[in-house]
């Protein structure tokens, strides 16, 4: 198989950090007993990456992180050398495209607050949901969306090897911003295209807005409409999951792997993907209610293994 080969080429819009040869399997982790207990489960039920939320994901209240707790997160990961790569994942309030301006406001404290703490724990990505612009129309809420990303990018560090922030993909409900890669796109270059900003690619997401990705066909139509678009340079990182709703309906609904709308088959092609190689996947999936586990992983690792096949 010609792996590496294809994932190290230059990236347009500085170099993509490169993890491994093979896909990483990642697990998003709470973060309800502390920063390093979360980053522990990780390891122990195998996940190459984690992905926390640092404060609530439904509140506004900042968590203030001491810089020993951050200085202690990163000689934790440092002692765990099988989780490779940390994202956090931003606050779900946070909404950059709100015509309120009280509201906008709000969000850009948040943001920032957020890119603060993950770039104090040395995180690889900081994941945000753009938001929604709640009817005022995605070319009226463009200019905001780009200087709130700009501000946040600023305020926490001018350094280009700082946190990137992540925009991911939206299931396409209500006014959401980025429920195209054309859009994300747009944003990106609003924002001058600043080498901090990357993509996040969720398959449950891409599946509820109605982009195919279930044959090898599809799945290469779908990464060439990456490299045209965001550019596969900016894919820093996936979020794997399956769905509990149908294809093209719109909601962000994710199922564990192998038991939802995609299932196992449908997932392959894309994950086998060359040019997805080297790329953390964090499993959102619910588990028996408390996320994932190790069976989930070990499943996720098997779907990546058939798409590999596909493809040798
Ligand atoms: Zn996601
Ligand atoms: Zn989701």
């Amino acid at each position: 198989m010609r792996l590496t080969s294809l994932v190290v080429r230059p990236a347009s819009a500085g170099e993509r950090h490169c993890y491994g040869a093979a896909m990483l399997i990642g697990a998003h982790v709470r973060a309800g007993k502390g920063l390093v207990p979360a980053l522990q489960h990780g390891a122990d039920i195998g996940a190459d990456a984690v992905q926390i939320f640092t404060q609530s994901p439904r509140m506004w209240k900042p968590s203030q992180y001491s810089d020993e707790v951050l200085a202690g997160y990163r000689a934790a990961q440092a002692e765990h050398p099988s989780v490779v790569a940390t994202f956090c994942h931003a606050t779900y309030l946070i909404n950059l495209a709100s015509p309120d301006p009280e509201l906008a406001a709000k969000s850009q404290a948040c943001l920032t607050a957020n890119l603060s703490t993950a770039d104090g724990m040395g995180s690889d990505g900081l994941v945000l949901h753009i938001g929604s612009h709640r009817g005022s129309g995605f070319e009226t809420a463009l200019p905001a969306v780009a200087q709130a990303l700009v501000t946040a990018l600023d305020e926490v560090d001018a350094d280009i090897e700082s946190c990137p922030i992540l925009l991911e993909n939206a299931a396409g409900a209500g006014d959401t911003v980025g429920r195209s890669f054309e859009e994300l796109a747009q944003v990106i270059d609003a924002a001058g295209g600043d080498e901090r900003l990357g993509v996040c690619l969720d398959t449950q997401h891409l599946w509820a807005s109605g982009i195919p990705f279930g044959t090898v066909e599809e799945a290469d139509a779908l990464i060439e409409l990456i490299e045209r678009t965001v550019g596969m340079a900016r894919l820093r990182c996936m979020h794997l999951n399956d769905s509990k709703v149908d294809f093209g309906a719109n909601k962000d609904r994710h199922e564990n792997i192998g038991d939802g709308t995609i299932g196992a088959d449908g997932l392959a092609a894309l994950l086998g993907h060359p040019a997805l190689q080297g790329i953390p996947a964090i499993l959102e999936v619910p588990g028996e209610g408390d996320g994932p586990r190790t069976e989930d992983v070990t499943t996720a690792r098997g779907v990546l293994e058939a798409g590999l096949a596909l493809r040798a």
